[in-house]
Order: structure tokens, then C-alpha cells, then sequence
């Protein structure tokens, strides 16, 4: 596993559990929006990572008071040895929540079979014809539509959520995505936070309030927490 970082703690990032965060290091999507841009590349030396065995007994001395690990990113669903990886969480006796853009149902799909998840939280980036640009690259929107459907189909709890980027997204845009979702799934509108967008040209904006949608709002925000480790705690520095 390549892990970019760690949070030993966290009472917002699982809903109702107290949880660590694991970040996994890299990413397949160049998200103008994203905050997070020292864990999108792959290719970072291995000094710069987390060992996994380390962050294994890390979590494995704060089991008693922990609930949960929440697997974000980056992007966990590009590591090969994801399963691996949270079968040995699951064997701590720990609760899982992933956090993912959706790309690999495959992975999702193996994760849910051997019963490895406890929380599923999926961003939907953009209506269907929006989402290269929200995403900045040449997205594979029937793997995205393939883990929509693979999360409403099964039992495992989840929830869907879209930073709300003004400018980029419009109201009409969160309700297209609100339609296209079951009514009864939980669908969350995150609101951008601009400091350190991976595009520039967006740190200096000023509006970034959420519409009046009518839909629930994160304002512990995925995006200031599953996107972005605001409070990383490298091992090292703890
Ligand atoms: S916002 Fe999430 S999916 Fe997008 S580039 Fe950043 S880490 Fe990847």
C-alpha cells in the first residue's frame, strides 16, 4: 500500500463512529477543486510514505478506542493491495468506511462480496457531460455509473456527496445528480474550500457559499477531510 498519510483520529469523517484515517497516496482524477495535491502522484518516494506494517500496529494500539478506520485519499481504489490491506484492518476488529471517486467498481464490487466495507462514501463529481471537466481528465463515466449502481443494488451503507464549486457547478447541475439517485440514499452537498485548490486560478475565489438546494450540507466537509488531511498526523511527528 502506498500511504501518504495518517489521522489518528477523527469524530467527523465516519458518521456517528470515532475513527482514524488512512490516506492513500495517489490519484487517477486531477480535480481542479482538489486540495490535496501532494497525494495525487504515484511516483513519490518511498522515504515519503508511511510504512504499512507501521500504520497496521499503529492502529492495533488505539483498537480499544477507536471504532473505525476511514481508507481515503488519493484515491484507494488504485492500490493493488487494497483488499489485502483492509482484510488486515478488518482482522484489528476495526469498522471500515472507504471513501472513493467511483472508477473502480471491480475493486468496490470484490470489496462488498468478501464483506470488507461498513460505509461507502462516493463523490459524484458532475452531472454526466460536466465531469471531465470537474475531474480534468478523460473520465470513464460507466465505471463511475457501474459503483452508483453496485452501492444503491447492495446493503452495505453509503452515502454520495458533490463539492460544490461556483462557477464550475450549478444548481441545476446538484439537482441533475440529486434526480439521478434514489430518493432514499443519502446524497450530500460539500461546499468548496478555495485556499489551496490544485488550480490556481480558483484559490483567489471569493464565492464559494452553497445554493439553496433543498439537499443536506457537510460542513465538516469530505472535501476538508476525506480530501483533504488537514490534520495529517505523520507517525513520525505524533
Ligand atoms: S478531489 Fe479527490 S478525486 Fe479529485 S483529484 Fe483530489 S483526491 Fe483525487
Amino acid at each position: 500500500m502506498k500511504i501518504g498519510g495518517f489521522q489518528s483520529l477523527t469524530l467527523s469523517d465516519y458518521p456517528g463512529r470515532v475513527a482514524a484515517i488512512v490516506f492513500t497516496q495517489g490519484c487517477n482524477f486531477r480535480c481542479p477543486f482538489c486540495h490535496n495535491g501532494s497525494l495525487l502522484p504515484l511516483d513519490v518516494p518511498a522515504d515519503a510514505m508511511l510504512e504499512e506494517a507501521t500504520v497496521l500496529e499503529t492502529l492495533k494500539s488505539r483498537q480499544t478506542f477507536l471504532d473505525g478506520v476511514v481508507i481515503s485519499g488519493g484515491e484507494p481504489t488504485i492500490q493493488p493491495d487494497l483488499v489485502a490491506f483492509i482484510d488486515s484492518i478488518k482482522q484489528l476488529g476495526l469498522l471500515v468506511k472507504l471513501d472513493t471517486n467511483g472508477t473502480h467498481p471491480d475493486v468496490v464490487r470484490d470489496l462488498l462480496a468478501g464483506r470488507l466495507l461498513d460505509y461507502v462514501a462516493m463523490d459524484i463529481k458532475a452531472p454526466p457531460v460536466k465531469y471531465a471537466q470537474l475531474t480534468g481528465v478523460d473520465t470513464p463515466i460507466e465505471r463511475i455509473k457501474e459503483t452508483v449502481r453496485l452501492l444503491i443494488a447492495g446493503d452495505t451503507p453509503c452515502e454520495f456527496r458533490t463539492t460544490f464549486v461556483p462557477g464550475l457547478l450549478t444548481t441545476e447541475d446538484l439537482e441533475t445528480i440529486r434526480a439521478s439517485l434514489p430518493d432514499e440514499t443519502t446524497y450530500t452537498v460539500q461546499p468548496f474550500v478555495p485556499g489551496n485548490a490544485l488550480d490556481a486560478s480558483l484559490r483567489s475565489q471569493k464565492d464559494h457559499s452553497l445554493p439553496n438546494v433543498g439537499m443536506p450540507v457537510s460542513m465538516n466537509g469530505t472535501e476538508s477531510t476525506d480530501h483533504i488531511p488537514h490534520h495529517i498526523d505523520w507517525l513520525s511527528g505524533e
